[in-house]
């Protein structure tokens, strides 16, 4: 047992969580879907106190605060309906051929293996949705691993509230309190030593690319690597022609100027570039997102850091030669003012820092010459959670090409509306290429997010007592 207090209590966290995984791995879809469905039930009932305290540490305000209660339990809920509809036991079945091989083979069953305890990260920015309850445990649990949260320093107290409550629940149910661990004020080291601790068997994370990409490393460099389920950054470029912002280019500037400050800008899928072809409608839409924008007031960012982060952001663009700001940033109100700058899209490809993502209330519009700069633009960025494509209704060549473009680069890409909220469904993919995501291949919102804890297995010529329940092989 080390000696730092820090790395005992990650030690006591990991044992306890390890000692629950075999019990999980086999556990019924009835004893796992009634865990997933209490929790939702139990953080439903103490919503008010929760907001409450949820609100003292992240001023993210009550009614935000008691969606997101709302959404953590509906995706607890909807976890447990896949656990009931059979998802992460299912198998297929391939019957065995008579004959010699290629086509001749023996019969094989396509199973899946639970990983084993998953170290979560909560992000700062949802401290319900991707918190202790949040997407990343409800698909962990869902697909039968245990989890040990490391909760964020930015909301230490609901983060123990709501593993109480979880604590509470499992008891209640009988099942181990080792099902769920919570590691509470660790230092980076300690974040670095759980993600190393031998009993993990897969991390999720959802924050910075410097915090991810350090623990991504973490991960990789241990005896035995461990996948590594991390969204990093995104800058979620919007891509609209002349035509839709001729039509209604006032009304769609006073949405996006909303998308962009909604949450003081602090959303992984707030649509950071906007790009524009030349013409008119162009710079009549720029003008009403300037005007729009301008006069928005925001509410405190959630940490002192991420508000450091925003000055430093804003302030490379103010520095960047080729970067013009649209409007004076009005005085700051209880958070940062919005901020909108203009380049020209050869600087955009040419200036890494131009295409950093500015986490808060920031965006950059990006004036391409042609359609074939569009891709350009497109092509420089890295991987993307979002693309937005505004007057994409036709299908003529322009439309199809950078619509190809957007999916090269983006998770999800939308054909209207602002990328800023993000359905929990079966289809949705909340992911892309990297930093976006470690893992372009996985989603970390909806349902296909369980999928990640699972590893195949095939059983070959297996003898009938391992098909009772293939699933589980309980
Ligand atoms: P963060 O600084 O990356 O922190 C996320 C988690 O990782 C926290 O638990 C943090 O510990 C831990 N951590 C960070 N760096 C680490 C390191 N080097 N070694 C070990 N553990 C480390 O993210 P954040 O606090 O949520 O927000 C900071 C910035 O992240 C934002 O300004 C924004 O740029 C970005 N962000 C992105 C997203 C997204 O969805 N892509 C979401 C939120 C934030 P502590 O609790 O001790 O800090």
């Amino acid at each position: 047992m080390p000696v730092d207090p820090q790395l005992q209590q990650i030690d006591l966290a990991v044992i306890a969580v390890a000692a629950t995984a075999e019990f999980w791995a086999t556990s019924s879809a009835t004893v796992r879907s009634a865990l997933l469905e209490g929790l939702a039930q139990a953080l439903e009932a103490h919503q008010i106190e929760l907001v409450a305290l949820a609100d003292e540490e992240t001023r993210l305000g009550a009614g935000r605060l008691s969606g997101e209660v709302a959404r953590t339990a509906f995706q607890l809920r909807g976890f447990a309906t896949e656990v009931r509809n059979g998802v992460p036991y299912a198998s297929v079945d391939d019957p065995a051929i008579a004959g010699a091989p290629p086509a001749g083979r023996p019969r094989l069953i396509r199973v899946n293996e639970p990983l084993g305890p998953v170290a979560m990260f909560s992000a700062s920015n949802f401290p319900f949705a991707f918190s202790v309850l949040g997407g990343d445990t409800a698909s962990a649990l869902a697909a039968g691993c245990p989890v040990v949260v490391k909760s964020h320093s930015g909301h230490p107290r609901l983060s123990q509230a709501v593993f109480d409550i979880a604590q509470g629940v499992l008891k209640a149910q009988g099942l181990p309190a080792g099902l769920l661990g919570l590691v509470s004020g660790a230092s980076r080291a300690a974040g670095t030593y759980l993600v190393q601790h031998p009993h993990i068997a897969a991390v999720a994370f959802t924050g910075s690319f410097g915090g991810g990409t350090a623990l991504w490393r973490a991960a990789n460099e241990r005896p035995v690597p461990v996948p590594f389920f991390g969204e990093l950054g995104s800058i979620n470029p919007l891509i609209a022609l002349p035509d839709i912002l001729a039509r209604d280019g006032q009304a769609l500037a006073s949405i996006l100027a909303g998308s962009i400050t909604m949450g003081c800008g602090q959303f992984c899928t707030s649509p950071g570039v906007i790009v524009l072809l030349p013409g008119e409608a162009s710079d009549r839409f720029v003008d009403h997102l300037a005007t729009a924008l301008q006069p928005l007031a925001t509410h405190a960012m959630l940490t002192p850091a991420m508000r450091q982060g925003f000055d430093h952001g804003v302030a490379q663009l103010e520095q960047a030669a080729q970067a013009r700001p649209l409007f004076q940033a009005a005085a700051d109100t209880r958070g940062p003012a919005p901020r909108l700058f203009e380049v020209d899209a050869q600087a955009f490809i040419d200036n890494a820092h131009l295409r950093e993502e500015v986490f808060g209330p920031c965006a950059v519009v990006v004036r391409a010459a042609s359609v074939a700069q569009v891709n350009q633009v497109l092509s420089a960025i890295d991987g993307t959670l979002t693309a937005t494509l505004w007057g994409f209704e036709q299908a003529d060549e322009s439309a199809r090409s950078i619509y190809r473009s957007a999916r090269k680069v983006a998770g999800r890409v939308l054909f209207g509306g602002v990328p800023t909220g993000v359905a929990v469904t079966a289809a949705q993919q909340h992911g892309g290429p990297w930093p976006a995501s470690t893992q372009p291949q996985t989603t970390s919102v909806g349902y296909a997010a369980l999928q990640r804890f699972l590893r195949p297995v095939a059983l070959q010529d297996a003898p009938a007592w391992t098909l009772e329940n293939p699933g589980t092989c309980a």
